[in-house]
């Protein structure tokens, strides 16, 4: 049993023209016209197939397809729709195609499935509109996506406003919260977003983990003075302290760390930020992301011993304020086990990686067994219009899928 590759790529073009935009991008932010345009006409791709759908509580697009027994725990499959703004043809959009693909080609092929199969498009993964994603899928394994129908959009506008387009409340969000004993397991299929399996020239990553996440709010402190009367002797620089540390970075990280620890600073601000006062302030954001907790923790005390002692160099003050902390998401043993079998059983090459990048799975890995198959990102590249995944990898990622799923469906007992 094979899924038909040029019918996913097919639609994933389509799905990418519902974003098409008077700027001539092609987005489609959560919640927005383009959105829905892009999830009704996956509906009705599953409709057509006797899929029923629903939205959830949380505006989770759900397609379900009846299993032989349908007291049996269903297999989950999914990703999302949205995108960042010039986003590409396949970031979450694969994993919600390639799912259907296959409960397409078990209808050609006139499987039945032991267990009920549901195809998830999750709400809000990116989260660039209201600062923090993953909200569909947070409410799926009941933890509370921490929004409120009053917060403000990039654009000022209400959320409780913009989610009328789903016709969903704040309120009721946790009211999707799926029981665990009702779900088998979760598999998503995802580009890779970086350049491990374009560059090794792999087909297809079967996903160990995904990296935890550590940020902090950093604010070095100085004094303001006159940019042209003050000694460069005389000067407690707060940027040029700060520098002195973001500088560091890489060296440390590559000391302390492994291949995959990642160590970025990617928002920085000075006051009173004017071109003739020497920075009295200057506050930067720094992540870590890596896949051991406690190699995150020791990346971090080095980081602060470093800033301590570039802060004592320079007669500066300074705070290290963690802001948000995810813990690395190892996938379930069992369910990766299964990716592996179905990519042997293929012959298709491929690697065990794990994932820098957070996905819906980061989240439905804490409540149930979670699986992750990867395809190859051209130049690692993602979150753009650039993005792009060769045909054949797209087949090849969608019968691992397909694979993946015939050997959870005949699983028995529990695993
Ligand atoms: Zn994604």
């Amino acid at each position: 049993m094979k899924v038909n590759g040029k019918r996913v790529v097919s639609r994933l073009e389509e799905i990418y023209q519902c974003g098409k935009k008077e700027d001539g991008t092609f987005t489609r932010m959560a919640f927005s016209a383009e959105d829905v345009k892009g999830r009704k006409l996956f509906a009705s791709w599953a409709e057509k197939l006797g899929m029923v759908c629903r939205m959830d509580e949380a505006g989770n697009l759900i397609a379900r397809m009846d299993g032989q027994d349908n007291s049996l725990p269903a297999i989950l499959m999914g990703s999302h729709l949205d995108t960042v703004p010039d986003g590409g043809r396949y970031d979450g959009v694969l994993g919600c195609v390639g799912a259907l693909e296959v409960c397409e080609t078990f209808r050609e092929e006139g499987y039945a499935p032991k267990h009920p199969v549901e195809v998830i498009v999750f709400t809000d993964e990116e989260g660039f509109r209201f600062g923090k994603g993953l909200t569909g899928s947070s409410a799926i394994c009941g933890q509370d996506p921490d929004v409120s129908d009053s917060e403000l959009d990039i654009y000022g506008e209400e959320r409780g406003k913009v989610m009328q387009s789903y016709g969903i409340t704040c309120g009721d969000m946790l009211r999707a919260a799926k029981a665990p004993s009702s779900v088998h397991c979760f598999i998503e299929l995802h580009i890779e977003q970086g350049a491990r399996l374009y560059k090794t020239n792999t087909s297809v990553g079967v996903v160990s983990s995904i990296a935890g996440v550590n940020r902090y709010d950093v604010t070095v402190t100085g004094e303001a003075n006159h940019a042209g009367s003050t000694a460069m002797a005389d000067r407690r620089d707060a940027l040029v302290a700060a520098a002195g540390f973001i500088n560091k970075i890489p060296e440390i990280t590559a000391a302390h760390g492994n291949e995959f620890t990642v160590a970025t600073v990617g928002t920085i601000k000075v006051t009173p930020h004017s071109v003739n006062v020497i920075p009295g302030t200057c506050t930067f954001s720094l992540e870590i992301r890596d896949q051991d907790a406690a190699l995150m923790t020791l990346i971090e005390e080095k980081l602060r011993e470093e800033l301590k002692s570039i802060c004592d160099r320079y007669g500066v003050t300074y705070t290290f304020e963690p802001t948000s902390y995810h813990d690395p998401a190892p996938m379930s043993e069992w369910v990766k086990d299964s990716v592996e079998q179905a990519v042997k059983e293929l012959g298709i090459d491929y690697t065990t990686i794990p994932s820098g990048a957070f996905h819906d799975s980061l989240i439905m890995t804490s409540v149930f067994p979670t699986g992750m198959i990867f395809v190859p990102s051209e130049k690692g590249i993602s979150h753009s219009r650039y993005e792009f995944t060769e045909d054949a990898d797209i087949e090849n990622g969608c019968n691992v899928l397909l694979g993946t799923v015939l050997n959870v469906d005949n699983m028995t007992g529990s695993c």
